[in-house]
């Protein structure tokens, strides 16, 4: 990583300057270090195997059924189109066939693909096909509630809209009644 950092603080060194700012003067001076390093962090999730968290972590429990929500997972990202900041709550659903997954790993789930440029649709995605996939459950549903910056910071209109997303698997897609329990379970959300 350390060669890719000193390209990466050169690249904010030439932005910087093309910003018509002086990137040498002292409040600067560690500007690019801190970028790179900030920037490592905030994409930390492309070093990390998503089905690796989730198969270490799965438990054979044939007595539970019902549906298993993780409902408030604070997020942050980048999106993809301008490196700023989305940021909000991810939701996440599953009705077990036999298996269960620790819920931390949900969160940690929610967090590995965060932590890349994303679109809030892909990530979505992303996060339900992973844990149909590797838990192989009846069904998952995973929605997202975000603010994009690049909304807020860049245009006058939409300052206060938040993004809703989902993706319904299984069960959740195929039958009403499972996909409206858990709308209502994560309606009554802190927002
Ligand atoms: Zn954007």
């Amino acid at each position: 990583m350390a060669s890719d950092q000193g390209k990466a603080q050169a690249a904010v060194r030439d932005l910087l300057l093309h910003i018509g700012e002086d990137p040498d003067r002292e409040g600067l001076a560690r500007t690019p270090i801190r970028v790179a390093e900030a920037l490592e962090f905030m994409t930390r999730g492309y070093h990390q195997d998503p089905r690796k968290i989730i198969n270490g972590a799965i438990f054979s429990e044939e007595g539970y059924s019902e549906m298993i929500v993780c409902k408030d997972v604070d997020f942050y990202s980048l999106c993809e189109h301008h490196l700023l900041p989305f940021m909000g709550k991810a939701h996440v659903a599953y009705l077990p066939n036999r298996r269960i997954i620790g819920l931390s790993k949900l969160a940690r789930l929610v967090e590995i693909y965060a932590r890349r440029l994303q679109v809030q649709e892909r990530m979505t995605t992303q996060i339900a096909q992973t844990i149909m996939e590797v838990l192989d459950p009846l069904g998952v549903a995973v929605v997202l509630e975000a603010e994009h910056l690049c909304m807020r910071m860049r245009g006058v209109e939409k300052q206060n809209s938040w993004v809703t997303t989902s993706a319904m698997l299984g069960m959740f897609r195929d039958r009403q009644e499972t996909r409206q329990e858990f709308m209502n379970l994560i309606r009554t959300s802190t927002r």
